[in-house]
This record gives C-alpha cells, structure tokens and sequence, in this order.
C-alpha cells in the first residue's frame, strides 16, 4: 500500500465500522420466544400420576428403566399401561 492511500484506507475502516454499528443498533436482533429460555426436557423424564402414600397421587417425574417408569419420589416402578 502506497503512503498516500494509507490516511484514505483509514478513513474507510472508520466509516466502515461505523455503518455496521449503526446497522446493528437500527436492525437489533428480533427478541427470542419466551419458550426458548426454557431449559429443555430431559429425554428419559416422564410425568405420570404417583398414587403411593408418599407422593399422595401427585404427578410426580418419573425415570424411564429397563423395568419401567421411577417415580423420583418414591422410587416406585410403575407397571406399564398396555
Ligand atoms: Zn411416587
């Protein structure tokens, strides 16, 4: 780059920065869905209604086994509803 065209060169970064910050401020990124700010379910996790004494028929999470549905409360394995 030639000595002359050095202060030029500078003069374009400058505008040129300056019009992507004005871009940004006028065209802010569209505001996320409420939805996404919730942390995503489990895969394994399950809600199911636990009818022990402990969890007094609540809708309790539940793990999902080899031998079925764990309530997390109780550590109950629920049979599977065919
Ligand atoms: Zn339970």
């Amino acid at each position: 780059m030639s000595a002359e065209l050095a202060p030029y060169m500078a003069a374009v970064a400058v505008v040129g920065a300056a019009a992507i910050t004005w871009a940004a401020r006028v065209y802010p990124a569209p505001a996320r869905p409420a939805e996404d700010n919730k942390p995503a379910p489990a895969r394994d996790e399950l809600w199911l209604a636990c009818h022990t004494t402990r969890c007094a028929h609540m809708t309790t999470r539940h793990d999902h086994t080899a031998a079925g549905p764990v309530c997390r409360g109780c550590h109950t394995v629920k049979e599977v509803q065919q």
